[in-house]
């Protein structure tokens, strides 16, 4: 099988626990590749999928705007090239945000739709992990939410892979996945290797 090129927007946030959830799911499916971090829009130029990952929206969107990424992304995901928005980067992901994405004034790349609530699950000291059934994952995946943001609603293509207590925490939609917690911080890599299945069947 060729080899993919997986981008990890590396603006700011949890990027290397990414790149080492990415090499892990390589080695899982037994695929050549490589994780490349994507600082400005050449390096985003020449990638198989790209991740965006968690920290804080606001900051990343301001590094986005500086930057001119939100174009580049944007066609992109129209081209039906795989995305995956974690946490930070699911909020990013949605075409609507709540009154605090408005309040800081947070634009979003409006890929999937989605409304999204920011700091919805786990305050910062009452982070937590628990096991999530997930659909397409045999057993329960140990998902880890620090202040994550809930999905409120979803209409059109967006399907929900996962919830708790009737909340989505992970959607998708075509070549889009969105999660509100953190799968690179467990040391399991499925939902990356799940990630990598888009990839190779788009
Ligand atoms: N609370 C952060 C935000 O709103 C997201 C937290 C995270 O990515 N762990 O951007």
């Amino acid at each position: 099988m060729r080899m993919i090129k997986v981008g990890v927007l590396s603006l700011q946030g949890a990027v290397p626990e990414h790149v080492l959830a990415i090499r892990n799911a390589l080695k899982m499916r037994d695929q050549k590749g490589e994780a490349l971090q994507i600082r400005d829009n050449e390096e985003l130029a020449d990638i198989d999928c790209l991740i965006i990952p968690g920290g804080e929206s606001t900051t990343i969107a301001k590094l986005l705007k500086r930057f001119d990424m939100y174009a580049p992304i944007r066609e992109l995901a129209s081209a039906g090239v795989p995305i995956m928005g974690t946490c930070a980067g699911c909020i990013l992901m949605a075409k609507e945000g709540d009154i605090d994405v408005k309040r800081t004034r947070t634009e979003l790349l409006g890929l999937m739709d989605m409304r999204v609530s920011r700091n919805s699950f786990g305050r910062q000291k009452e982070s937590f992990e628990l096991f999530l059934d997930i659909e397409g994952l045999d057993d329960p995946f140990p998902a880890m939410f620090i202040r994550g943001p809930m999905i409120e609603d979803v209409w059109s293509g967006c399907r929900t892979l996962a919830e708790i207590d009737g909340t989505k925490v992970m959607v998708r939609q075509d070549n889009l996945l969105a999660l509100s917690f953190h799968p690179e911080l467990s040391r399991d890599a499925r939902v990356h290797r799940m990630f990598l299945d888009m990839v190779t069947r788009t």
